[in-house]
């Protein structure tokens, strides 16, 4: 059984690496806090949104970013709210409808684009391969 395990791992490590070109395993589950869907930057084509006019564009685009406010601005760019969240409940209001990036949220490319997983989020990230497993096979080479 043991054996089988094992193998089964192995077989899931190759497929989310080589097949997928994953780098994490994405572990948890929503706790519909509903952080991701407040207080958030916009990123387009590797730049965050940080004027009206820019993120005016970026609405023609797709009918998600008409779901987004703005609610603020920083040093990084303009922060925005989802107008279909119930701030009440932390849930979305179209969740049954509700847009592929947001079905699909959180995926490993929000660290490549220098973001982070909301505070107390019910997901996390857990690396596919171990130091020690990196390290023996660089090792081997
Ligand atoms: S921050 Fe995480 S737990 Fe909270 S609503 Fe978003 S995905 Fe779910
Ligand atoms: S559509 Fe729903 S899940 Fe997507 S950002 Fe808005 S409230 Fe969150």
């Amino acid at each position: 059984m043991k054996l089988i395990k094992e193998y089964l791992y192995k077989f899931k490590q190759q497929f989310y690496s080589k097949i997928l070109g994953r780098k994490y395993f994405r572990k948890g589950h929503c706790s519909c806090c509903g952080r991701c869907c407040t207080k958030i930057y916009v990123r387009h084509s590797k730049d965050v949104i940080k004027t009206e006019k820019e993120f005016e564009n970026l609405k023609k685009g797709h009918f998600f970013y008409s779901y987004l406010k703005v609610i603020g601005k920083d040093d990084m760019g303009l922060i925005f709210e989802c107008s279909k969240l119930d701030k009440d409940t932390g849930m979305c209001t179209v969740h049954s409808t509700r847009p592929a990036i947001c079905r699909k949220y959180p995926q490993e490319e929000i660290f490549s684009m220098g973001a982070s997983l909301a505070e107390n989020c019910g997901y996390s990230f857990e690396p596919i391969f171990s130091f020690e497993e990196v390290l023996k096979k660089v090792c081997h080479k």
